[in-house]
């Protein structure tokens, strides 16, 4: 199944990020074994057991929604935070970072998805947040670009529409905050169900747990 998904990923060089979450190291050191490096988790707890136990050229990415009293637990080793939906973060964020003597890698998170849903900015908001003074006052964090969930629905069009939606947030923010130099170029979107719509509409990043781990 890797090689199947890296086949279909290699034409628009769009990176496979392998979910884990709940998943056992055995499970992890498989896909290891057959040249995964990227894993994403989305509980604290996990990814510093996973992180500690396993081999050190994995490149770990938290992406769930990530409190601020936690961010010092992943801070020495996380790669990319995919999930950043506030001011109030992204400063604890770089705080611990620069503890670290690091700069962490960030996505600022929106909300896409046509339902309901607690978390994700809106434009409006990446916008106050990328121009306030707080942000442009910070060495240890360095935004790399933007990450959304589409809605869980049949409805291939809808799904397709969210994914434009964030293609066009990002062209967005990409013209008004960031020049080439800033490196803002990642578009992490599309997961086991909507892979092959998210890479169509410009995915640089895929999230994929079901289809390589099975179940969970
Ligand atoms: C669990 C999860 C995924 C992977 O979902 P699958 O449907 O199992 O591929 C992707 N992104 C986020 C944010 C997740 O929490």
């Amino acid at each position: 199944m890797l090689e199947q998904i890296l086949s279909q990923l290699s034409p628009t060089g769009t990176k496979l990020v392998a979910v884990s979450k709940t998943k056992p190291e055995e499970a992890i050191l498989k896909l290891y074994d057959e040249g995964q490096r990227i894993f994403g988790e989305n509980r604290v707890q996990e990814i510093v057991a996973k992180h500690e136990s396993l081999p050190k050229d994995i490149e770990w990415h938290f992406i769930g929604h990530l409190q601020t009293n936690k961010v010092k637990y992943i801070a020495p080793f996380v790669s990319l935070i995919h999930a950043v939906d506030s001011l109030k973060l992204l400063c604890e964020i770089n705080k611990q970072a620069e503890r670290n003597g690091r700069v962490i890698d960030c996505l600022l998170q929106f909300h896409i998805a046509e339902e309901e849903s607690k978390y994700g900015l809106d434009l409006e908001e990446a916008k106050a947040i990328l121009s306030s003074d707080d942000f442009l006052k910070m060495k240890n964090v360095h935004i790399s670009g933007v990450m959304g969930m589409a809605t869980f629905t049949d409805d291939l069009e809808q799904v397709r529409r969210e994914f434009k939606n964030l293609h066009g947030i990002f062209e967005k923010l990409s013209i008004l905050f960031f020049d080439e130099a800033d490196a803002f170029r990642e578009i992490s979107m599309g997961m086991s169900g909507d892979y092959h719509i998210a890479v169509e509409e410009g995915s640089t990043m895929v999230r994929i747990g079901t289809l390589l781990f099975g179940k969970r």
